[in-house]
């Protein structure tokens, strides 16, 4: 097989005008893609409908899984739309006016509508205002009828639909608005594979979309938003985590809401809290924010994402890169040969994760010792024969540099573990085999048929006693490829 390191971080790219077309999505794909966002702060049902039968599409003909991520807008202030989709240049000392009353289409160099009513009510005079995640500037000078009047003190450029954040956070409205209801039902049935809380409060907030998941019948996984200052306080942060299946670092609104220099320590307590208690993490935002422009990242940027690597997050985001940017696909191939390098650093690869815990479950116990004996002893790869993903998840808490293979022949467990550093799906249909030696026999024909083993490499197997029972893995078993074919009579052709 190939010496070359098979990537172990994650890439999620926003889908949006620029990746619109099936020959640049195909690009995005075949350069690394593991995920796309559908954002639905923009475009309609049908659009984020067509997107997801196009990604679906071409992973099916490329063989690949990618899994969709829904994101609802949540309780976001955002301006309304320019006439012409114009882009709009604020001078430094100009007024700009936000207005709830003003039409939705029809901004200009002077104002611009708000589909947030209550806006005027959430500010006062002297409030500070930012725009586009706190690139542009502006203080509130007085608030009359649904007209909030300030002056730019950060001069840029504007566009359609760009967010409104408050310095010091104090957005009223709760996580889930009628549109998030809307767009949850929508989700569901495009058949995303998790859903984005955006500006979530506490795990009321998640607890709440997990039910109206539950009702629309989804078990969706739902990746919680970090970006409120009151979400990452102690005791809130955990809970939070608890009742998700990923958080992501939002560092856009989470930069704006507790200033940007907070920003570097608190990624790095969030991903370690996430991965310390089994859950998944993703980072984003500004990642390779230049490559909206240029061919090339910057080198701030190339450290920024192999740094978020060596913090240990499971994925990194593209956003507007991908969506709206000049180069979507080669943002996507950027980041892929900077994880790439950044997980050769030795620490990636050593875990003390849970060393001095009990476990709570059979399945974690076996999941943790594979995972022990794959960081002390030369194994090639994992394969872990799962149902939900749970063993998979499992041994991806650990830092490694051994490949782990879920094998499933649920097609939504595939799309699922894309998500988890470390971790790649194999469709793999074990129904009718119950005997061991022929089940890890198959096993190990699949990886030499992939070239991901040689006969003389060592492999980790584990599995439950009964396959196709959720939670049932069990066993663990340590074998050369040969020994593996040899254990078990050759299948009649
Ligand atoms: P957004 O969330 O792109 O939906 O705003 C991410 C962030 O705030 O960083
Ligand atoms: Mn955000």
């Amino acid at each position: 097989m190939s010496k070359q390191a098979i990537r172990r971080t994650k890439i999620i790219a926003t889908l949006g005008p620029a990746s619109e077309s099936p020959e640049v999505l195909e690009k995005i794909i075949r350069a690394g893609t593991d995920v796309v966002r559908l954002n639905f702060s923009h475009g309609t049902a049908d659009e984020h409908r067509a997107r997801a039968e196009l990604v679906r599409q071409i992973a099916a003909r490329l063989n690949r899984h990618v899994a969709i991520l829904a994101d609802l807008q949540g309780p976001k202030i955002r301006i309304a739309r320019f006439k012409d989709k114009r882009k709009i240049q604020l001078v430094e000392g100009q007024d700009f006016d936000l207005d709830i009353a003003f039409p939705a289409d029809a901004g200009d160099e002077t104002q611009v509508g708000c589909c947030y009513e209550d806006l005027p009510r959430d500010v006062k005079a002297e409030d500070t205002l930012l725009l586009n995640d706190g690139l542009i500037e502006l203080k509130v000078k007085e608030v009359v009828g649904t007209r909030v009047k300030c002056v730019v003190t950060i001069p840029g450029v504007l566009s359609d639909h760009k967010g409104i954040n408050k310095l010091g956070g104090g957005l009223s409205a709760p996580a889930l608005t009628d549109k998030d209801k809307q767009d949850l039902l929508t989700a569901v049935s495009i058949g995303a594979d998790y859903l984005a809380i955006s500006f979530p409060r506490s795990k009321e907030d998640i607890v709440e979309a997990r039910e109206l998941l539950r009702q629309a019948g989804s078990d969706m996984g739902i990746v919680s938003k970090i970006e409120r200052a009151e979400a990452i306080l102690d005791g809130v942060i955990e809970g939070i985590i608890d009742e998700s299946d990923v958080i992501m670092v939002a560092r856009g609104d989470l930069g704006v809401e507790i200033g940007d220099a907070q920003l570097p320590h608190e990624q790095k307590r969030l991903i370690r809290l996430a991965r310390m208690r089994n859950k998944v993490v993703i980072t984003a935002t500004q990642m390779m924010e230049s490559m909206i422009e240029n061919p090339q990242p910057t080198r701030a940027e190339v450290s920024d994402v192999a740094n978020a690597v060596i913090d240990g997050t499971d994925a990194v985001m593209l956003s507007a890169e991908t969506a709206a940017g000049k180069f979507p696909d080669r943002a996507v191939a950027a980041m892929a040969r900077v994880c790439i390098e950044a997980e050769k650093y030795p620490r990636m690869r050593q875990s003390d994760h849970r060393m001095t815990e009990e476990f709570g479950k059979i399945d974690e116990a076996i999941a943790m010792s594979a995972m022990y004996i794959a960081n002390r002893l030369k194994v090639r790869c994992i394969g872990a024969l799962t149902e939900t993903g749970s063993t998979p998840l499992w041994m991806s808490r650990i830092s490694s540099g051994i490949p782990i293979f879920a094998l499933t022949h649920h097609e939504k467990t595939c799309r699922k573990v894309t998500l988890y550093r470390g971790v790649y799906p194999i469709s793999f249909n074990e129904k009718g085999i119950s005997d061991h030696a022929v089940l890890n026999r198959a096993i190990a024909e699949e990886f030499l048929r992939r070239k991901l083993v040689t006969e003389d490499d060592m492999v980790i197997l584990t599995k439950g006693d009964l396959t196709g029972h959720t939670g049932g893995t069990n066993a663990l078993k340590i074998a050369r490829i040969d020994d593996v074919l040899a254990a078990a009579p050759e299948p009649k052709a």
